[in-house]
């Protein structure tokens, strides 16, 4: 008796593969100070984790709200903004969902749960948006998600294309998960705008183990995606580790940012004098390259040299392409080295 709208999924994977580097999961590469986690875990000891979480996450609320500088009552808060794409595929609108690929996952997932149907078109030759492909699928869609900085290929599309295609009626959602290494948004339009909503999370600023994302939208959207969030979908842990944290380490995310944004310069310039390598440039905390063999043969070579990366040739226009994220300054030199080593051998 399963669904049949859901008889093609598969489950989402993630790389586990052990390695000595793992630059696959684009998290922060950076430990958050001792003090702070210290202090956070004592008071977690306090949590009484006996009793169910606030299920509005009040305070926690609140430190977003002044972390990203907009209104609390402009936030929701989802367990990751996985959640919140789920949320979103449900009750925005009733027709296909545009999507332009390649692109993160879940939209396609939370798309095809929601039993809507998924029209995913092909970015360019540039990995923007192509608005001519774009407009063969108007009749048909009224929702659209837009990485912004798109993963797996790093860079921003045009937002004259995004706001085009908003013209023409479709409500479009704006996932903002790199912004700190991009900075730059749609908040202002979503604040203003009933037809925009924008995605941040905790998860690439050294929080993906607490799991919490945040939709930003006008009140009358916020209020609607409300009737359908589960009610206790932050944990008391979770709320109290991610609330301490923002109060204290905001200096310190911002100083461990930089540092990836200068490292991710770097690994580019490196990576682009390695023989055979083209190399995207990148708005966000990964890169996005491509190498003359094929990589999922270069990926198992990798490993094999304990380092870890995402393999991403499976998507459209991804030929031999994989996905590095940016780490420690010593785990990219250590990834540099095996790369050169590794393509030098193949
Ligand atoms: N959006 C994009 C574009 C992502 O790349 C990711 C994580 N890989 C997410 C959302 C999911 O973030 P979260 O950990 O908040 O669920």
């Amino acid at each position: 008796m399963i669904n049949k709208k859901l008889e093609d999924l598969t489950p989402y994977k993630t790389e586990t593969t052990r390695c000595r580097v793992r630059l696959s999961s684009n998290e922060l590469p950076f430990e958050l100070p001792e003090d702070i986690i210290y202090e956070a875990l004592r008071q977690v000891d306090e949590t009484k984790i006996r009793l169910y979480p606030d299920p509005e996450a009040k305070r926690l609320k609140e430190a977003i709200a002044e972390f990203i500088g907009v209104p609390e009552e402009n936030i929701l808060l989802g367990n990751g903004s996985d959640e919140l794409i789920y949320y979103i595929s449900l009750v925005i609108g009733d027709k296909g969902v545009l999507i332009p690929v390649p692109t993160f996952p879940m939209y396609l997932i939370s798309t095809k749960v929601a039993g809507r149907n998924p029209f995913e078109v092909p970015l360019d030759s540039r990995f923007d948006i192509d608005t001519e492909k774009s407009k063969d699928v108007m009749g048909e869609v009224d929702l659209a998600f837009f990485a912004y900085p798109n993963n797996p290929t790093g860079n921003l599309f045009s937002r004259e294309k995004i706001n085009s295609l908003r013209e023409k009626g479709i409500f479009i959602v704006v996932d903002e998960a790199y912004y700190d290494y991009a900075k730059d948004t749609f908040i202002n339009e979503a604040l203003r705008r009933e037809d925009t909503l924008v995605l941040r999370t905790l998860s690439k600023i050294g929080m993906a183990g607490l799991r919490i994302g945040v939709l930003i939208g006008v009140k009358e959207i916020i209020r609607e995606i409300e009737k359908i969030r589960l009610p206790f979908n932050i944990s008391a842990i979770s709320q109290v580790v991610a609330t301490y944290i923002l109060s204290r380490a905001k200096d310190y995310i911002r100083y461990a940012v930089d540092k990836v944004i200068e490292e991710r310069e770097r690994l580019e310039r490196e990576m682009s004098c390695i023989e055979g390598v083209e190399v995207f440039r990148s708005k966000a905390n990964f890169i996005l390259f491509r190498t003359p063999f094929p990589a999922d043969v270069v990926h198992k070579e990798l490993i094999k040299e304990n380092v870890l990366i995402r393999d991403v040739s499976y998507m459209p226009l991804l030929t031999r392409c994989l996905r590095v994220s940016v780490g420690k300054p010593e785990d990219n030199d250590f990834f540099l080295e095996k790369l050169r080593v590794v393509l030098k051998r193949l």
